[in-house]
C-alpha cells in the first residue's frame, strides 16, 4: 500500500465494511476489524456495514458486532435480506413468498407485510405437492444451510408458472468460514435455474448498486467522500466502483489476488490490503 493512501484513508467521510471476510468469518473477528472501527467512531466518520448474507435480520447483525465488541445500530447495517424485503414490499406489494432460505430473510419479508408461505423448517418427510403452489407470486432465494431436496422440489415446480417472479437476495456461490468454503445464495439460484430451466429476475445485493445507493442516502455522503472495504472482487469491489464509490481490497478472504486479472481495469481496486490489521497500522 503507498503511504500516500494511508494518509489519505481519514480524509474520507464514510466507511462502508462489507461483512464475513472482512470484519469477520463466521464468529471469529478478524484481526484489526475493532480497532479500525474504533479509530473511525473516534473521528465521527460515517461507518456502514453492506453485507450480502441474507441469514440474519439487521437486529442480529447489531448483536453479532456487539458481541465482537463493534457498537454499531441498525440503521448502519443493510443486508440482501432487508434491501429484498423492501425492494419487493415497494415494487410487489402483499405478494405470496415461497422461500429458499434461512429465518433472516423469512423475517425480513414478514415485517414489510409480505406473506411466506413457507414459514416453517420444511423436513424432507413431507410431500413436495402437498403445498399450495398455484398461489405463490414470487420466489424468492437466498443462502439456506437446510436447503432440502423437498423444497427445490416446490420451487422448481413454482418455478414452472412463468408469471411467478424469481428473485435472488445474492449471488455469491461461495461463503467463506474460517475453515474454507461452503456453498453461498448464487449456488441455489444456480441450481434452481437449472432445475426450472429459466434464469433469474432479479438479483439485488452487491455488485448490483442498489445496496451502495441506499447506504450512500441513509449516510448523506457522496460517492467521492466514501470508501468500500471487500474481499470479494465480483461483488464489494466491482460494485463499488460501479457507481463511483472508492475501493479497498482486503485479502484473505473470498478472492485473491491473482482474481484481479478476471475483473476489467476500470474496476480495480484503489488500494490492496493484507488485513485491516494492516491498515489500523499504517494509519
Ligand atoms: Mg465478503
Amino acid at each position: 500500500m503507498s503511504s500516500d493512501f494511508s494518509d489519505k484513508l481519514l480524509q474520507f467521510e464514510a466507511f462502508f465494511f462489507d461483512g464475513d471476510g472482512v470484519l469477520y468469518k463466521e464468529n471469529t473477528i478478524l484481526p484489526g476489524a475493532k480497532e479500525l472501527l474504533t479509530i473511525l467512531e473516534e473521528k465521527k466518520k460515517k461507518i456502514f456495514v453492506l453485507t450480502n448474507n441474507s441469514t440474519k435480520t439487521r437486529e442480529e447483525y447489531v448483536e453479532k458486532l456487539r458481541n465482537f465488541g463493534i457498537n454499531v445500530n441498525i440503521n448502519q447495517i443493510l443486508t440482501s435480506a432487508y434491501l429484498t424485503a423492501k425492494y419487493v414490499s415497494e415494487t410487489f406489494p402483499r405478494s405470496k413468498i415461497y422461500v429458499i432460505g434461512e429465518q433472516g430473510l423469512k423475517q425480513e419479508l414478514e415485517r414489510f407485510n409480505l406473506e411466506v408461505l413457507n414459514n416453517w423448517e420444511e423436513k424432507d418427510s413431507e410431500d413436495p405437492f402437498d403445498f399450495e403452489l398455484r398461489s405463490v407470486d414470487i420466489v424468492i432465494t437466498g443462502m439456506d444451510r437446510k436447503l432440502t431436496y423437498v423444497k427445490l422440489a416446490r420451487a422448481m415446480n413454482i418455478l414452472k408458472n412463468k408469471q411467478v417472479r424469481f428473485i435472488g437476495t445474492n449471488a455469491d456461490v461461495t461463503f467463506p468460514t474460517p475453515f474454507g468454503f461452503i456453498p453461498g445464495g448464487g449456488a441455489m439460484i444456480d441450481i434452481l435455474e437449472k432445475l426450472s430451466n429459466r434464469k433469474i429476475d432479479t438479483i439485488i445485493g452487491k455488485p448490483k448498486p442498489l445496496m451502495f445507493n441506499e447506504a450512500l442516502k441513509s449516510a448523506s455522503v457522496k460517492n467521492n467522500e466514501t470508501i468500500m472495504f471487500g474481499d470479494r472482487l465480483e461483488t464489494d469491489i466491482v460494485g463499488a466502483k460501479n457507481v463511483g464509490i472508492n475501493a479497498c481490497f482486503v485479502l484473505g478472504g473470498a478472492s485473491s489476488l491473482s482474481d484481479l486479472e478476471k475483473i476489467a481495469k476500470t474496476f480495480y481496486p484503489d488500494i490492496i490490503t493484507n488485513s485491516l490489521s494492516d491498515l489500523v497500522h499504517s494509519l
